[in-house]
């Protein structure tokens, strides 16, 4: 199972449970396989053993033990990233972060909290609303995910289009060098000298070390909310509206799009909401502000999407209401799984004025291939979710899954966009990078890596696509070619 010889496994394991304790540390098969993958299910790997650290400096320890014996190791929250980040390649050791969720401290006057990087990120804006305070990130998976995959993803979510990504509310943060060397970075004040390194750091997908604390920004809970719901025929009207409301000038806390297909879905499910089931598409708009401020952007937003063909826009009467919207709108997901035992959840992004004539690509790229699509999507930072439904045990419908995808990425390249606005480019999306980046572009980001981890053990396979870019200076570390997927 393991790269490592077996005698070098064994020794490896005896250190780890020395420093985690038995039930710290897994290593049979059975014990392994729900860590074979995360959240995309077509890419898997056994590591040699999950380690589940409860105190931080195990974590340094176990890196430090998994340098003396070569092994490659991979950081992991809670495994709900969608381009295979925190799955394990050539075996690695899993080091596991869910045992350290606690919120050490809270700042409410300087704003900021320091917290474990197992944190769940829904707990921490939970723990801080008694302040009146939040914490601004919230993917729509923040039910699970953890503060420390959200750094490394640099994680995005339905308000990003008002607040930002991860790397706009981290501080500093304690993190683990792959030498085992702990490191404090950055800081409550949001301001340090030198070097950036905070910033390299997030958004790094795991490659540079892993983060032991995190000092994040909190962010004051609006005086007012007002959550918006414009009824379409179709998606593509719905997309236009989005450049409409953004031309205003109004800059809504969130515009996000859910799609025929995708109402059905959550409709059958536990997450219904009372979406229209006549609708082509709908448009959630969220406005937060002074609450003197909101009704004229109200109407600001009613004459946009009116003007692209609205045939009504709904307000949420309530709390409870505003929440059925969002939990119908993140729970879309799994919804998706009433319509096949797969989902493939594609992520790419393009310039906002595209919107519309992509989206219709993306339709005609999956009907093409006989494919069942679904999209909802943060239309607002023009971050498409074209989400395939499907049975991998077909391989005939798998190839045609990931030759659809390849197709969608290319499109959104082709409009000025990008591979990947929030899911990270992980085992998934390697080797489409070069649709974005010159080998020049590439090899500068490796030096980076190379620099934190010359022996290629700190996530290997992930990100950069060959040997060829990131293990020139050093020939001896382990290579990037004929990683088993
Ligand atoms: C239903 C659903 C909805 C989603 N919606 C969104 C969304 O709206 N926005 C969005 O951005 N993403 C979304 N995602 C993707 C995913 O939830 C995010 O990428 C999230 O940040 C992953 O967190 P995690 O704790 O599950 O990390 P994991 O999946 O366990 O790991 C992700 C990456 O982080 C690294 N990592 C984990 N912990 C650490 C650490 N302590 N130090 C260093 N590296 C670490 C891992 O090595 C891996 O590379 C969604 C996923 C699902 C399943």
């Amino acid at each position: 199972m393991s790269d490592l010889d077996p005698r070098t496994r064994l020794q490896l394991l005896d250190e780890l449970r020395e420093i985690v304790g038995k039930d710290g540390c897994l290593s049979s098969a059975e014990d392994l396989l729900p860590y074979e993958c995360d959240g995309l299910t077509v890419h898997s790997g056994l590591p040699t053993a999950v380690v589940l650290p409860d105190e931080k400096g195990q974590i340094a320890r176990c890196v430090a033990a998994c340098k003396r014996h070569g092994a490659p190791f991979v950081a992991r929250g809670a495994g709900t990233g969608l381009s295979g980040g925190a799955t394990a390649v050539e075996s690695a050791v899993v080091i596991e972060c869910s045992r350290l969720n606690r919120v050490l401290e809270v700042h409410p006057e300087d704003r900021y909290a320091v917290v474990q990087p197992g944190l769940i990120n829904a707990e921490l804006s939970e723990a801080v609303k008694p302040y009146g305070l939040f914490y601004a990130p919230d993917p729509s998976s923040q039910a699970a995910c953890t503060i420390g995959g959200n750094v490394a993803e640099n994680s995005g979510g339905p308000h990003t289009l008002k607040y930002g990504t991860t790397t706009n509310h981290v501080l500093g943060f304690e993190f683990v060098t792959p030498d085992g060397e702990s490191l404090r970075l950055g800081g409550p004040t949001g301001f340090a000298e030198g070097y950036d390194l905070v910033g390299a750091i997030v958004g790094s997908e795991g490659t540079l070390g892993i983060v032991t604390e995190v000092t994040v920004r909190l962010t004051p809970l609006p005086e007012a909310v007002e959550t918006l719901l414009a009824v379409f025929p179709d998606v593509v009207s719905a997309c236009r509206s989005v450049g409409r409301i953004i031309q205003s000038g109004l800059v809504a806390a969130a515009l996000e799009i859910v799609d025929r297909r995708t109402i059905d879905a959550v409709e059958s499910s536990v997450y219904a909401a009372g979406l229209p089931r006549d609708a082509g598409a709908i448009l959630l708009v969220e406005l937060d502000g002074p609450a003197h401020a909101l009704p004229s952007q109200i109407e600001t937003i009613r004459e946009a999407t009116m003007a692209e063909g609205a045939t009504r826009v709904d307000r949420a009467r309530d709390d409870a209401e505003r929440d059925r919207f969002w939990r119908a709108r993140k729970g879309a997901f799994g919804a998706m799984g009433r319509l096949a035992p797969d989902l493939y959840v594609h992520d790419a992004v393009v310039p906002r004025t595209k919107l519309p004539e992509i989206l219709e690509k993306v339709c005609a790229i999956a009907d093409n291939h006989g494919l069942k699509l679904s999209n909802v999507f943060h239309a607002g930072d023009g971050n498409l979710h074209p989400n395939i439904s499907f049975d991998r045990r077909d391989p005939e419908e798998l190839r045609h899954v990931l030759e659809a995808g390849h197709e969608i990425l290319s499109v959104c390249v082709e409009a000025g966009g990008v591979i990947t606005g929030e899911h990270g480019v992980g085992l998934e999306k390697r080797e489409f990078l070069d649709l974005v980046f010159g080998p020049d572009d590439m090899e500068a980001m490796c030096r980076l890596r190379r620099s934190f981890d010359p022996d290629n053990r700190c996530n290997p396979g992930k990100v950069f696509p060959t040997t060829r870019f990131c293990m020139e200076a050093n020939p001896k570390a382990r290579g990037y070619d004929n990683v088993p997927l």
